[in-house]
């Protein structure tokens, strides 16, 4: 250390004193030019650290001279490499085999050369053509030594200087320190690199070079080479300039806000260009990995201040991105006045010109005399934001940064655009008066729970049927369309089928009853038990909703315990329970998911009393073996509609622990009960509950709902005749309208039509087959990114370049603008789809109306492409 420290003195010395005799120089440019000089030696001699410092300078010409920018650029991409021999011993050291066993080719003169790693470029023996980045020798000891020394004096500073400890030097090293071993470890490169590959695999304008495990080691990373036009060269891309500057800050954003996973060094020398305007991105040393809050902060916030609610701004601000807050909160309201001047002033008064350098510049001096300071992860969040405007300004010079951020926030909003609604305001006011009319008329009396005004996913141009038949649906201006909404699921037959038609007719003839016996209420319980395998008993009631609640208060009853374990994104139903964690809203981990509140007015207790787990990670399972003493039951929907697949290994796993363990295992089959197959997805899968929950098409279109499973927990709703046991051991379950006779007959019905045309389920399997692989070409031929997910007459399109397998990933990247402003186009072209909802086939779908979907599609597509919905 005592070496170190002289060897760092007498350097440091010299470098001073050559930068001071430099400035006695007459010629100003001059003289700043050659302290520039000084300084670019001084980094380069004093290792990776110091070399490091004097990139990010580079970066802020708003700090440093002009002159010292240009010098000290060359530390980006022309810091002095190994010679060949040094090369050669690092790189066969940790190869599997002889040096020449893999390479037929490698060049020695690196293609790049950093602080702490050269990039070559080379050939397999296999032909491929590979960049090899190599750590440079002794680099980790190097950075230990530098970064000693600055904690020598860090800690000097801070003995000595009381004002120096408030800006929390040794945390900030420690993080330096973190980050710094980090990039010397290619092994956690090659991770990342992997992760982001997988992110944009199939995107259309970006590329990420694939990753050779194989050979990568903790000095070594192998991959796939790329060619492309340097980012300093963008002048050489032939796409326009606005545009390639909108497509490289649209791939950063989304980095940040959807995959949550962002390049942490966006600047222009990582950064290439394919000649048609794709963006080749290189080099994960640093990375910014935002949680699913953090993501929502970012969000949230730059949301506010898109509709000028500062106050809200201000909040969601210090809420996320703040810390070290108790000054700024004894202060409140004179902290959140300040704050609010600067964000107003960024992003409302100074429209003409957005500078992220002097918006952050002014937040910081805010949280500066407030004694707080931004959290570690958005100061990275705020050098992402400054590389990215910083190389999109150089881009394209005339760049409305805030404009492009606004397009962007935009598109993946579920309300309606401005630019949507424009469109389409005069053509259903032209087309559909009527609807119209009684949409306004609805705003006086009425709030959801249809479609209308509801939160979330409200419709801004409802349909108001007049008539509805078969796969139709007729408004009140003799409009007719295809409908491929199935009321959200229930008519499985279509609308006005005759056979339920029928048995209504004769149910209305003889009068209908509820809360007192029906002959209709116990057929439809017995068809439900005897299409369900293992299943005994059956309690009827009104709606997926209730027979969710009478699941999860049976099993709760049964157990004696409160907890409940549920998947991530597996809605069931509106109550607090069943919308824990379960659509749009997600936090913790991935692989451990951790319960969030659905709705505003949930009671907490319920939220906290969740576990939830991930559909389709077997090990997450594990958490079940632990939790198990506590749990009162585990509820699972076995095919999530908006996945529209089953994972038999993992329910199988699923079932397997909670037999070991005897936790009741409830099925949401609200959904798929019917649809699927008769007897849902447990009889296409082979796994069985203990308790299944139904709904939609076991009604027949009117409202139903039923559970139905082992004895021995729907008995727990039986009395025992003893009015103390029951009230000790038993648990209520009833409901006026539960098990009314006209409901049953209806669903009756429908079930026996079903059980008796056991060919419905096979033409609405090969229908959705069908129409599912047309979509997709349709899509592809258009060149628009697009993920349909199909099954047994339950769809989605999902307007994204990336496959989800589980459910968090499909919602973020998910372009929700286009599927809102979709549903009105295929309205144009005949038919009704609801906005962001799974769509449905039922048995009465026509060949004619499967290709009526495709040609509206197909034409929707087109005209949302002349629209510019797909400009990047
Ligand atoms: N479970 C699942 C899986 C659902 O999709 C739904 C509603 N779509 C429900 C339960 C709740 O059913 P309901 O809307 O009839 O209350």
């Amino acid at each position: 250390m005592l070496l170190q420290l002289l060897k760092f003195i007498s350097v440091t010395f010299i470098y001073l004193c050559g930068y001071f005799i430099t400035t006695l120089g007459s010629n100003k440019e001059e003289r700043v030019l050659k302290q520039g000089q000084w300084i670019y030696r001084y980094f380069l001699k004093m290792g990776p650290v110091y070399i490091k410092i004097g990139q990010i300078l580079a970066t802020r010409s708003d700090l440093i001279p002009q002159n010292w920018v240009k010098i000290l650029r060359e530390l980006q991409d022309n810091v002095p490499h190994m010679n060949e021999a040094d090369t050669r011993k690092v790189i066969t050291k940790d190869l599997p085999q002889a040096f020449e066993k893999v390479f037929s080719e490698f060049s020695f003169q690196p293609l790049a050369t950093g602080s702490i790693a050269q990039v070559h470029s080379a050939t397999l023996l296999t032909g491929q053509k590979v960049a090899v980045k190599v750590v440079k020798k002794n680099v980790r000891h190097q950075l230990k030594q530098n970064l000693d020394i600055i904690q020598f004096f860090v800690n000097i500073l801070n003995f000595l200087l009381p004002s120096v400890q408030e800006l929390g030097l040794p945390k900030r090293l420690q993080e330096l320190r973190t980050l710094l071993i980090i990039q010397a470890d290619m092994k956690q490169e090659a991770e990342k690199q992997e992760a982001v590959y997988t992110n944009f695999k199939n995107h259309p304008y970006v590329r990420v070079p694939a990753v050779i495990q194989d050979l990568s080691t903790s000095n070594l990373l192998f991959m796939e080479f790329v060619e492309g036009i340097p980012g300093k060269d963008v002048h050489k891309v032939e796409l326009k300039r606005n545009l390639v500057a909108q497509r490289f800050q649209d791939t950063i954003y989304t980095m940040l806000y959807m995959h949550g996973l962002c390049h942490g060094d966006p600047h222009p020398g990582n950064v290439f260009f394919t000649k048609d305007g794709s963006i080749i991105l290189l080099d994960y040393g640093i990375t910014v990995q935002l949680s699913e809050d953090e993501k929502w902060g970012l969000s949230s916030f730059y949301y506010a201040c898109t509709r000028k609610e500062w106050e809200i701004a201000v909040e969601r601000f210090t809420q996320h991105f703040v810390t070290d807050k108790d000054y700024l909160i004894q202060n409140w309201s004179d902290y959140a006045e300040a704050i609010q001047r600067v964000l107003q002033y960024h992003f409302d008064i100074n429209t003409t010109q957005w500078s992220t350098v002097s918006y952050f510049q002014d937040v910081s001096k805010v949280l500066r005399k407030y004694r707080a300071r931004y959290t570690t992860n958005f100061t990275k969040v705020e050098l992402v934001f400054l590389s990215c405007e910083g190389f999109a300004s150089q881009i394209d010079p005339n760049i409305d940064i805030w404009e492009n951020a606004r397009k962007f926030t935009d598109r993946y909003s579920p309300y309606i655009s401005p630019e949507v609604r424009d469109t389409f305001d005069a053509y259903f006011q032209k087309t559909s008066p009527s609807s119209l009319a009684m949409r306004d008329r609805a705003n006086n009396s009425i709030v959801a729970p249809t479609h209308i005004h509801r939160y979330f996913f409200p419709s801004t141009y409802p349909v108001f049927v007049k008539k509805a038949y078969n796969s139709k649906v007729e408004d009140f201006d003799g409009n007719v369309f295809v409908d491929i909404s199935c009321g959200y699921g229930p008519h499985l037959l279509g609308y006005a089928h005759p056979a339920i038609n029928q048995a209504l007719s004769e149910c209305l003839a003889n009068g209908f009853v509820n809360a007192i016996g029906s002959e209709a209420e116990l057929k439809l319980a017995e068809m439900v038990v005897e299409a369900l395998p293992g299943a005994e008993k059956a309690i009827l009631s009104n709606s997926g909703t209730e027979s969710i609640l009478q699941a999860l208060r049976l099993c709760r009853a049964y157990k004696k315990k409160d907890r409940v374990a549920k998947f991530e994104g597996h809605y069931h139903g509106f109550s607090d329970q069943g919308m824990v964690s379960s659509w749009f809203r997600f936090t913790g981990e991935k692989f451990d998911p951790q319960p969030i509140a659905g709705t505003q007015g949930s009671d907490s207790a319920t939220v906290k009393n969740t576990l939830i787990l991930q559909y389709g990670h077997t090990e997450g399972l594990e958490r079940l073996r632990k939790e198990a003493s506590e749990l009162a039951c585990v509820i699972c929907e076995p095919m999530p509609s908006l996945l529209a697949n089953y994972d038999i290994e993992f329910l199988s796993k699923l079932r397997e622990i909670c037999t070991e363990f005897d936790i009741p295992l409830i099925f949401d089959e609200v959904v798929s009960g019917f649809r699927v197959a008769y007897g849902g997805v447990q009889n296409l899968a082979g796994i069985f509950p203990d308790l299944t929950c139904l709904g939609k098409v076991i009604g027949g279109g009117l409202p139903c709902g039923a559970v139905v499973g082992k004895q021995k927990i729907i008995d727990i709703g039986r009395s025992s005749q003893d009015p103390f046991s029951d009230y000790e051991k038993k648990a209520f379950v009833g409901g006026t309208m539960s098990g009314n006779s006209i409901t049953c007959v209806a669903g009756t019905a429908a079930l026996t039509y079903l059980k008796t045309h056991p060919e419905i389920y096979v033409q609405l399997e090969n229908n959705t087959n069908w129409l599912s692989q047309r979509l997709v070409e349709i899509g592809r031929s258009h060149g628009v990114p697009i993920q349909v997910k199909a099954n047994r007459s339950i769809f989605s399109l999902t307007f994204s370049h990336k496959p989800a397998k589980y459910f968090r990933e499909k919602q973020a990247g998910s372009n929700f603008k286009v599927n809102l402003a979709l549903a009105y186009y295929m309205r144009k072209h005949g038919i009704y789809m609801p906005e962001l909802h799974t769509l449905m086939l039922s048995a009465a779908h026509t060949q004619e109306d499967l290709d009526l979907i495709c040609t509206a599609f197909d034409l929707s597509l087109q005209e949302m492409i002349e629209d510019r919905f797909f400009t990047l």
